[in-house]
C-alpha cells in the first residue's frame, strides 16, 4: 500500500494509472475505520483494478459547535486495516493543503440539502460536496463508492456528480450492523454501555416501519407515529427528524407508492446517531 499526502503527488500517480488503463475505486473516509469503511474497500477491491481511500476528517463539514476537535481519530491504526486489505493508496492530505487561505469555493446543491440532515446541520452537505470534488478532481476514480448509512450525502453527492458531468459511477453499499442491529459509526465509540442499549431505539423504530408497510400502510404520517411510539422505551433516545423521502429525487414523500427511504435522527445523550432503511411499498 503506497500511502500518500501530497496532493500534487497523488494527482500525478492516478493520472499515470488512469493512463495504464486501470479502473480506480475510491473510498473516501474520515478515518477511525470500521467494518462498515471495510465492506466499501472490499467492494472495490473486487470491482477495480486499484483501490484508493483515503483518511480526512474535513473541518468544512463541522459547524462550529459540533465535535471537529473531538472526532475518534486513530491514523495507525487505520493504516493497519487498509495494509490487511492490501489496498493499493492511501491518500491522507494535510487540511492546510486542501484549503489554502483564502479558500474561497463551495458546491451547493439546492433542496435536497435543506431537508433530513440539513435542517440541524446547515452548511454541512456544502462542506461535503466541496470536499467530495475536490478528492474526485484528485483521484479521477472510475467508481465512488458511498455507504447507504449516510443515505442524504449519497444521494446529494450522485446529484453533483451527475449536474456536474464528472465521469464518476457511484454505487451505493449496505449498511453494515452491530449484532444489536446499531448501524456501525466512528462516533459509536462516544456511546456508554446503557447509551449501546439506547441507541437500539433507531433500528427498533425502522423495523416497526418496515414491519407496517409490509402489512400494507401507506400513510407516511401513521408510520411515523409508529416509529416514535417506538422510542418510548427508550428514554434516553430522543428523536431528532424522521423523514419518508423519494428514493430518486430525496423530495419528502406522504404517501408510499414507490422506492422510498425512511430516514432516522436521533440523540442518545448528547450523541446524534443517523439511520434508515430502503424500502419497496412491498416493504423489501
Ligand atoms: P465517514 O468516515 O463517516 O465519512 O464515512 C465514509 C464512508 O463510509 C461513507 O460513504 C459512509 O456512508 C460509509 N459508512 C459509514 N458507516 C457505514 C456503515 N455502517 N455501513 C456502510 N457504510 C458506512
Amino acid at each position: 500500500m503506497k500511502q500518500i499526502t501530497g496532493i500534487q503527488r497523488m494527482q500525478k500517480h492516478c493520472t499515470g494509472l488512469k493512463v495504464q488503463g486501470e479502473k480506480i475505486g475510491f473510498v473516501p473516509t474520515m478515518g477511525y475505520l470500521h467494518e462498515g469503511h471495510l465492506s466499501l474497500v472490499k467492494r472495490s477491491k473486487k470491482e477495480c483494478s486499484i483501490t484508493a481511500a483515503s483518511i480526512f476528517v474535513n473541518p468544512a463539514q463541522f459547524a462550529p459547535h459540533e465535535d471537529f476537535d473531538r472526532y475518534p481519530r486513530n491514523i495507525n491504526r487505520d493504516i493497519k486495516l487498509l495494509r490487511k486489505l492490501d489496498i493499493d493508496i492511501l491518500f491522507t492530505p494535510k487540511t492546510g493543503e486542501i484549503y489554502p487561505e483564502p479558500f474561497l469555493t463551495s458546491i451547493l446543491v439546492d433542496e435536497i440539502t435543506t431537508i433530513g440532515e440539513g435542517v440541524s446541520r446547515s452548511r454541512h452537505f456544502q462542506g461535503v460536496n466541496t470536499i467530495v470534488a475536490k478528492l474526485l478532481n484528485i483521484v479521477q476514480p472510475s467508481v465512488l463508492y458511498l455507504g447507504q448509512k449516510d443515505i442524504q450525502q449519497a444521494v446529494i453527492l450522485k446529484k453533483m456528480i451527475q449536474d456536474l458531468n464528472m465521469p464518476t459511477a457511484v454505487k451505493l453499499c449496505p449498511t453494515i450492523r452491530e449484532k444489536n442491529g446499531l448501524a456501525m459509526s466512528s462516533r459509536n465509540i462516544y456511546l456508554s454501555p446503557k447509551g449501546r442499549k439506547s441507541a437500539a431505539a433507531l433500528i427498533t423504530a425502522l423495523r416497526a416501519a418496515k414491519k407496517m408497510i409490509k402489512s400494507g400502510e401507506r400513510d407516511c404520517k401513521k408510520i411515523t407515529k409508529k416509529m416514535e411510539a417506538a422510542f418510548d422505551r427508550f428514554p434516553e433516545a430522543k428523536i431528532d427528524y424522521i423523514l419518508c423521502a423519494d428514493f430518486e429525487s430525496f423530495k419528502p414523500v406522504f404517501v408510499f407508492e414507490r422506492r422510498a427511504i425512511i430516514a432516522i435522527a436521533a440523540y442518545v445523550g448528547n450523541v446524534r446517531l443517523i439511520d434508515n432503511v430502503i424500502l419497496s411499498p412491498q416493504g423489501k
